[in-house]
């Protein structure tokens, strides 16, 4: 039986010091943290808020997602590839069904051809030059309609291993967007050799 919203917060806190933080991770120990253990803290340890609050899009009406339907680099009937705009790392793509669907609520087709197109995406990303890596994410605490990340880590970046990639792309210079825009083309390119679709929205 699992604990309950309060069960786990008591839980935690009896790790904590007498300001209700936790220790330092582990990661903030491994090579590949950008952060230093020296002079880092971590936050107080917040109780359990209940109800959580909604999501961006728990109204589909209101979905920023579903107007965005027509947006991308890459489209078939039920499926868009988009560029994050603004990212440090050399290319994020986010791939989205067209429709508000949330990951668990996603019929079993759809979830096939999910893990086809991922795989694809991996495999494409990593294909272009200077690429050394595709991590594929899926988070869904944000917002409600199915978001699924693709981070390219740039090729001998040994310290952008894993999963600190994303706060490393929060702390590097923005890559040039004219770069990252050709990147995508390419991959939307490929995707539409392996896996069909078209490169405008009335796929
Ligand atoms: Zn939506």
């Amino acid at each position: 039986m699992a604990m309950t919203p309060d069960e786990f917060y008591q839980h935690a806190l009896a790790a904590t010091d007498d300001e209700d933080r936790l220790p330092l991770s582990r990661m903030t120990g491994w090579e590949i943290s950008p952060f230093e253990q020296d002079g880092l803290r971590v936050t107080p340890l917040r109780p359990p808020v209940m109800p959580e609050a909604p999501r961006h899009g728990e109204d589909p009406a209101e979905c920023g997602m579903c107007r965005k339907r027509d947006t991308g680099f890459w489209f078939n009937e039920r499926w868009r590839l988009d560029r994050v705009a603004g990212a440090a790392v050399p290319l994020i793509l986010m791939l989205y069904p067209r429709d508000h669907y949330d990951l668990a609520d996603l019929p079993d087709e759809m979830a096939a051809e999910m893990g086809l197109l991922g795989t694809r995406i991996v495999r494409h990303m990593q294909a272009l030059p200077h690429i050394g890596r595709a991590h594929m994410y899926r988070f869904g605490d944000g917002a409600v309609h199915l978001h699924l990340w693709f981070f390219a880590r740039p090729e001998g970046q040994a310290q952008f291993f894993g999963s600190w990639l994303p706060v490393w792309d929060d702390l590097l210079p923005e890559y040039p967007a004219d770069l990252a825009d050709a990147d995508a083309a390419l991959v939307a390119d490929a995707l539409v050799a392996s896996s069909g679709g078209s490169r405008t929205p009335e796929a």
